[in-house]
């Protein structure tokens, strides 16, 4: 796997890792919330139940009190009443009242004293006149004509019933304007106006008061722990070993950085060479210096392998220059073996060509030639995303008044297409293996090529086939009127020893 691949593969695991935890998060949040929902909900039907179990026993004993209510508060009828009301549970005290005006109270006899109006069944929880607010008290009424019963119960056990079904949300009471909650404090407004989260509320079918509360949208970390306790845990264990296989991954892509490093310290970056031939006559025309790692483990390694990431780190440009620099040093005592004009291509990235140090770098090189002038060709890929940046551009001008040519390699392959011919001064188009390869079997591709060196002798450049590999390729692409060829046909990339024996 080359380093590329192994960048992307790490990204995309980062990438994938974040989004599954945060995914995760995210369904351990919304599964919380919803089991709080759902446990809401249920607190509140309990709640109403209970409620309207209670209403009901004292709804029992008012109605029934209401077929046959006393006509007057005597010591007789007090009596029976407190027998009758002893058999009902929740009924603190039962109050008469005939025409707006309560005559008989089982707890305190005979009074005299105003009641508001009422319907004929309400539920309603006073807290001034002849009801002190230091004993709150719900009053159930039924009425009948003139005739008024009303049986009173203790707030308290509202209070009681919201207690015990207490839970992550508080519970609170409601009937008409009052608002209560679990400690039985009247509130002055509706609390749950204020809170944010899910509000869950029933009301009672039969006495119309409601329970409520608002399950929040974030739980607290307390209860997500609670109710996700396993998912939680195995999402920490899942994140500890992909972070682990992760880590590992990064050491081992920074030792191989590092080993890239002390390759070059070590001079391990070597320049292989292959011949640029002549399509018409067949002579050597130039070659192109393609690098290789000598590994001393490893043996030699291919540029498809480390290039990606010497170029990701920087390293591409103190490598090239190294190679270029054996390449001179090496040919320039030979220069008078070499044909005038002699062709050396480097491949060179929008990196290396904006870093200043390759304009001493083309200096160098020409200057030991000097005498016998040689061509320095910079071939830059079309498949660069950088190519058509203006800066570019700019640098390429810099780079051609130095006396260098410019090469688009694998032409029809990249971004910019036919408009890095617009943009860049281009002396000499590659065309791509891909359409040389097929030039014999696919008319398409055949069509292409006629297209590529039209082009270029319209815009008077040259052209190169690479990956030239059959006679049958050479003869056709040279019917075609490519200028110069190169592939295996013609020699693989060699060492330098190989080339200067067996090419010059
Ligand atoms: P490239 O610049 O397109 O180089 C041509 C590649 O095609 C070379 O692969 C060469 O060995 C291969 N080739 C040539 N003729 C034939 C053929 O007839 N058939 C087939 N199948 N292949 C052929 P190589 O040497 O493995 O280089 C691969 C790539 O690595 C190069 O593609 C270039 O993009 C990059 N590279 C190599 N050396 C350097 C360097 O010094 N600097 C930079 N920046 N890139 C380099
Ligand atoms: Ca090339
Ligand atoms: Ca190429």
């Amino acid at each position: 796997m080359n380093f590329w691949l192994r960048h992307r593969l790490l990204l995309l695991s980062l990438s994938a890792l974040f989004v599954t935890l945060l995914l995760c998060s995210l369904a351990i949040f919304w599964q919380v919330q919803s089991d709080l929902r759902n446990d809401g909900r249920q607190r509140v039907r309990f709640g109403v139940e209970q409620l309207d179990q209670q209403i009901r026993y004292v709804e029992t004993f008012v109605s029934q009190e209401l077929q046959d209510a006393p006509t007057d508060c005597s010591k007789n009828s007090l009596r029976e009443l407190q027998l009758r009301m002893a058999g009902f549970p929740y009924v603190r005290n039962i109050l008469f009242a005939r025409d707006g005006m309560i005559y008989c109270s089982v707890q305190h006899g005979a009074v005299s004293v105003p009641v508001g109006k009422s319907q004929p069944a309400m539920l309603s929880f006073p807290e001034s006149g002849y009801f002190p607010p230091h004993t709150p008290i719900g009053l159930y009424t039924l009425s009948k004509q003139h005739q008024q019963v009303m049986g009173v119960f203790g707030v308290w056990h509202i209070a009681h019933i919201l207690t015990t079904l207490d839970g992550h949300s508080a519970l609170y009471f409601s009937s008409g304007e009052l608002w209560m909650d679990a400690a039985g404090n009247r509130l002055a407004t509706n609390p749950l106006s204020a809170m944010s989260g899910t509000q869950i509320e029933l009301v009672s079918a039969e006495y119309g008061f409601r329970i409520a509360t608002v399950v929040p949208w974030f739980p607290a970390w307390s209860v997500v722990w609670q109710y996700s306790k396993g998912f939680i845990i195995a999402l920490i264990a899942i994140g500890v070993v992909a972070y682990r296989l992760i880590y590992r991954y990064l050491s081992r892509y920074n030792s191989a950085l590092a080993e890239m490093r002390n390759g070059l310290a070590r001079g391990e970056f070597v320049p292989y060479l292959q011949p640029l031939n002549d399509s018409r006559t067949g002579k050597i025309k130039g070659c192109e210096i393609l690098m290789r790692w000598q590994h001393p483990v490893r043996g030699v390694i291919s540029p498809m392998q480390f290039i990606p990431q010497a170029e990701e780190s920087g390293l591409i440009i103190p490598m090239t220059e190294a190679l270029v620099k054996t390449v001179v040093d090496r040919f320039a005592a030979l220069k008078h073996r070499l044909p005038e004009g002699f062709h050396f291509s480097i491949n060179v990235t929008a990196p290396h060509l904006l870093a200043p140090t390759l304009d001493d770098a083309c200096r160098y090189f020409l200057s030991r030639f000097e005498g016998c002038p040689v061509t320095l060709v910079l071939e830059l890929t079309e498949r660069d995303k950088r190519l058509m940046e203006d800066e570019v551009a700019l640098r390429v001008q810099e780079l051609k008044a130095l006396g260098t040519l410019i090469a688009i390699d694998d032409f029809g392959t990249g971004y910019s297409g036919m408009s890095a011919l617009q943009t860049l001064p281009v002396d000499l188009l590659k065309i791509d293996r891909c359409f040389v390869s097929k030039v014999l079997v696919d008319e398409t591709s055949e069509y292409i090529i006629r297209n590529m060196i039209s082009c270029s002798n319209d815009l008077h450049m040259k052209t190169i086939a690479e990956g030239v590999e059959t006679p049958e390729q050479h003869q056709r692409l040279q019917q075609l009127g490519v200028d110069y060829l190169q592939g295996y046909l013609f020699s693989k990339p060699i060492d330098l020893d190989s080339f200067i024996a067996t090419k010059l």
